[in-house]
């Protein structure tokens, strides 16, 4: 330790012991492994995230708003599979372990553990360049989960939530916006996703296929479409884009960061049309924005897409 009289693992000690205790946790934080006592009969869903500084966010990023946007990010996976949260560890490489980077990060990150009812029960920290690892466990009764593969002709293909709000916030950040509502409500939206667990868990047995929206919808589409011969055509007009991303950057461009922003963490399934009628009934807000047609490629307002639409972190669209 550099800056701090605290050895290391005192500090972890000390901001996430008390962040493991569950009755599916045998032996938390502490020993050499967690221990563990897994749903008999569900399939266990595993996926890990990594951040790094400079790819994944710029550097001098408040510590608060990683631990929401990795925890954000990687529980995603999980309401994608239709999961239920159960456990995460979390890999830890900082350039130094100073308290005042990680109170806040540590705080931040067991509230959010607490709002996406998932438990911290171990992880690793190193010194280096800054990068964060989560990964995330849950439970899917294997016959239920919710898989890319899946779609056919005649399906609706839906998303949660509004899109392009997360490539909005982005914008905010890069160009230092100055405070207001709008920046506000678009920063948020990038730095703290909201996974879709409950439309997930809902979504299950009723959805063909589903993924999570992390490269933008036209391009995690294209993930729904890959190994199958069908298509999809959607409807410009019908992307849901808040009020807060048309007014910031007005209704092209938001229809256009809605298409190809990254990083949103909505859902995208597709549903078969007989089932149109459980979409109001889904706990979360969910648009209907095109259909699965047996031609190949995605048409968006009958013209061909080009390109994946696909959002290369920080590169400039
Ligand atoms: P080992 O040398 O056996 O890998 P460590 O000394 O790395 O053990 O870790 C001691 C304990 O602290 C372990 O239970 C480990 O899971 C936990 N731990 C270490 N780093 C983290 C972290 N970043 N987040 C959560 N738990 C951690
Ligand atoms: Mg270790």
């Amino acid at each position: 330790m550099s800056t701090s009289s605290l050895g290391e693992f005192e500090l972890i000690r000390r901001y996430f012991a008390e962040a493991s205790t569950d009755a599916s946790v045998a032996l938390g934080i502490g020993d050499d492994c967690a221990l563990l006592l897994p749903e008999p009969g569900e399939a266990m869903a595993v996926s890990i995230d990594t951040l790094v500084e400079g790819t994944h966010f710029l550097s001098g990023t408040p510590p608060a708003h990683l631990a929401t946007r990795l925890l954000g990010a990687s529980v995603s996976d999980l309401a994608a599979m239709g999961a239920r949260p159960a456990w995460f560890t979390l890999a830890l490489t900082v350039p130094d372990a100073t308290e005042e980077w990680l109170e806040p990060f540590a705080v931040s990150l067991i509230n959010t553990a607490k709002q996406l009812d998932i438990r911290l029960v171990g992880g690793d920290t190193t010194r280096g360049p800054l990068s964060l690892s989560a990964q995330v466990h849950g439970f899917v009764p294997v016959d239920k989960a919710l898989k890319r593969r899946g779609a056919q002709v005649g399906d609706l293909i839906c998303v949660t939530g509004t899109l392009g709000d997360s490539r909005g916030g982005l914008e905010t950040l890069l160009k230092h916006d100055t405070e207001s509502d709008q920046v506000r409500y678009l920063q948020q939206r990038f730095y703290a996703p909201t996974p879709r667990l409950q439309t997930g868990m809902a979504l299950r047995g009723l959805a063909t296929s589903c993924v999570d929206i992390s490269d933008g919808v036209q391009a995690d589409l294209g993930h729904l479409l890959e190994n199958s011969a069908f298509g999809a055509d959607l409807e410009l007009s019908a992307l849901p884009v808040s009020a807060q991303l048309e007014a910031y950057a007005g209704l092209e461009q938001a229809r256009q960061w809605a298409l190809s922003g990254g990083e949103d963490f909505e859902l995208c399934f597709t549903l078969p049309a007989v089932e149109r009628g459980v979409i109001q009934k889904l706990p979360e807000p969910v648009t209907v924005i095109g259909q699965i047609s047996a031609e190949p490629g995605i048409r968006i307002d009958g013209q061909v897409a080009s390109g994946s639409g696909g959002y290369d972190h920080f590169a400039k669209d």
